[in-house]
């Protein structure tokens, strides 16, 4: 199968082709067109050429097309899954349940939106002031390759929405179900040009795209390094950084054990631990420590690890063999560092014969992890959980903010008050209490310090994706 760019509503060949692999069985699963500055150049022209007309379309009309577009997708989730699935080693049971059915949730939600724009009036004794919501033009849409078809939706719904036309730039990992998403929207009936995908590598395809001078924003989600990178290149466009993340588990002495368990297994060894914002440092109260760590470690010997399109499994394949040898590398890093490996490790899991050439790594435990080691430091992007002991709540939010990032955290007490004091004092751009991460559309999204800049999600995407401006009438 070859995956062709998607440019002005046409297949585009590409001068050279790249390999998509299913990361469980190393199988080729399709060629797919390499992407450079002539592509990217071809792309943002026709965004440009769509623009106005797309701009121009009665939010009600734009909002029918983008409701159309969540229908295909609905109706698509059983493929769109298996071919996500197969493409980045994500469970079936993630992909089909919860990741792909949000992707028609996002174009439901900013239909919804888009007629809802509404503005501010400033009125004074001389003056109306008055503003107006101006989609922003061309937008560079880039993607990594975790969750892709839900972080591209999430990009691509708000986009077109609010009338602005894109040019999507997937991670070169995992570039099928968004080359899907550029075909159902022309299925649904969106104009050529408003929605364009190429395809290729963060260098060849990426940079001229966020350098590209008629690109007006840029919506990045990926590495820090990557994120830095951007905003280097970018010059004067409006931008917004989703970027890593080492988010603080917090657990009292006070908390709901079974339920903080439950979902401390989950905030780690969910999508393959390949999460942004995985809980990955687990900080635990000291007198319940041992218990929970014991519950813990037997719980992450419990998960099922095979092969992902196996309704069963929970834990699949790392995305590529490079990334399978960086995690592999910080869990001999932590027992060099000193940390207990209390389960999991470098010992190759048990997986079926079907899969045994996939990127496997057992679901990883340290214990008596020292927060300035390197594993608690850097983002893993793996199945390795951190647990760190704490002794009261100062020294917990010391710890919780000791760290480059700050996207999201998580604690749990049932104590009202300490649970308010260490939501308002962690350094982060979101907290749950008493949860695990549970995504509310309107809810910004996004994180500080390291982990980006900027929030989407609700009104919050108005930041990067509209441009206010200001009419001040004479009275
Ligand atoms: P990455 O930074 O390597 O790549 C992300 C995308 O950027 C890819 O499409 C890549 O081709 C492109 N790219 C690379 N170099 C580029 C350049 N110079 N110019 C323009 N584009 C370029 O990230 P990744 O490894 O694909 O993804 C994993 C990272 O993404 C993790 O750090 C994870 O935490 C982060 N992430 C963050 C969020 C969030 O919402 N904060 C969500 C998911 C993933």
């Amino acid at each position: 199968m070859r995956i062709e760019h998607l440019i002005n509503g046409k297949r585009v060949t590409g001068r050279d082709y790249f390999e998509t692999v299913n990361p469980a069985t190393q199988e080729v699963l399709a060629e797919v067109a390499g992407g450079g500055e002539e592509e990217v150049q071809a792309a943002v022209a026709a965004a440009k050429a769509a623009f106005p007309p797309w701009a121009a379309t009665p939010a009600p009309q734009r909002a029918r097309l983008m409701r159309r577009l969540g229908e295909l997708i609905a109706a698509d989730v059983a493929q769109l899954s298996h071919t996500e699935t197969q493409d980045t080693g994500q469970p079936i049971a993630q992909t089909g349940k919860q990741l792909v059915p949000r992707a028609a949730d996002n174009f439901h939600y900013f239909a919804e939106m888009c007629v809802r724009v509404d503005g501010h009036t400033y009125p004074t004794e001389t003056h109306l002031n008055y503003t107006l919501f101006h989609p922003v033009g061309v937008c560079a849409l880039i993607s990594p390759w975790n969750v892709p078809f839900m972080t591209a939706t999430w990009k691509v719904a708000p986009c077109l929405a609010f009338g602005n036309t894109a040019v999507l730039k997937m991670s070169e990992l995992s570039p099928l179900t968004a080359a899907r998403l550029g075909e159902l929207a022309l299925e649904a009936g969106i104009p050529p040009g408003v929605l364009n995908v190429v395809h290729g590598f963060g260098r060849q395809a990426g940079e001229p795209l966020v350098r590209h001078p008629d690109v007006r924003a840029i919506s990045f989600t990926g590495s820090t390094a990557t994120g830095n990178r951007i905003v280097r290149e970018a010059g004067l466009k409006k931008f917004s950084m989703e970027l890593g993340g080492k988010s603080p588990f917090v657990i009292f002495e006070d908390a709901d054990f079974e339920r903080a368990l439950d979902a401390a297994v989950f905030m780690i060894f969910s999508n393959n631990g390949e999460r942004c914002t995985a809980g990955s440092r687990i900080l635990v109260q000291q007198s319940i420590y041992r218990e929970f760590a014991r519950r813990f470690v037997e719980r992450a010997n419990r998960l099922s690890l095979g092969d992902p399109l196996d309704d069963k499994t929970i834990i699949g394949p790392m995305i590529s063999p490079a990334h399978l040898a960086k995690v592999r590398g910080y869990i001999e890093l932590g027992a060099r560092e000193g940390a207990t490996l209390l389960c999991g490790g470098l010992e190759a899991p048990a997986v079926p014969e079907r899969v045994r050439k996939g990127n496997y790594v057992a679901p990883t435990v340290f214990g008596d992890v020292d927060n300035r080691m390197k594993i608690a430091q850097d983002e893993i992007f793996g199945p390795v959980a951190c647990l760190i002991p704490f002794t009261d709540e100062p020294e917990a939010i010391r710890i919780a903010n000791d760290t480059a990032y700050g996207l999201s955290s998580y604690v749990w007490t049932e104590n009202i008050g300490r649970a308010h004091r260490v939501a308002a004092a962690i350094e982060a751009g979101m907290c749950f209490v008493n949860s695990q991460n549970v995504r509310d559309l309107r809810q910004p999204f996004g994180g500080t310090k390291a982990s980006g800049t900027g929030r989407e999600g609700g009104t919050w995407s108005y930041e990067v994706f509209l441009e206010p401006k200001n009419v001040a009438l004479s009275l």
